[in-house]
């Protein structure tokens, strides 16, 4: 019984991580103005699939609530971001394993774009 009640308790434990890790978008668009940081195109709510939150250090475990770490960017600037990170990766500066690191847990990975299309029908 005990066993059964801690399972329950690290799903639980699991679910709020995965809840917090999809909300943070939600909450960076609640604090910061719907521009991207990039190309400072201005995105209405019709537009706001487009706009995307990027970390600024890389750690999407890392969410202060003040947003510190968050910057928005459009998909497009979004990419040239990583692809930018990708070419410097090879190089051998520590600071731009933005995309390096697949911990354990799947959900935290960071590929902007996967998974847009699957929203991108999902909401229309
Ligand atoms: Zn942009
Ligand atoms: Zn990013």
């Amino acid at each position: 019984m005990a066993k059964k009640k801690l399972d329950g308790l690290i799903a639980e434990a699991k679910k709020a991580q995965q809840e917090r890790l999809r909300s943070y978008r939600e909450q960076a668009l609640k604090i910061l103005p719907w521009i991207c940081g990039r190309c400072a195109r201005e995105f209405g709510r019709e537009r706001l699939r487009e706009l995307t939150v990027h970390h600024r250090d890389g750690n999407h475990d890392n969410n202060p609530p003040d947003g510190s770490n968050w910057e928005l960017l459009c998909i497009y600037c979004h990419e040239n971001e990583h692809a930018r990170y990708e070419d410097s990766k090879s190089g051998s500066d520590p600071k731009f394993q933005h995309q390096a690191k697949s911990g354990s847990d799947p959900g935290a990975t960071h590929r902007p774009l996967e998974g847009l299309g699957e929203l991108l029908k999902k909401k229309k």
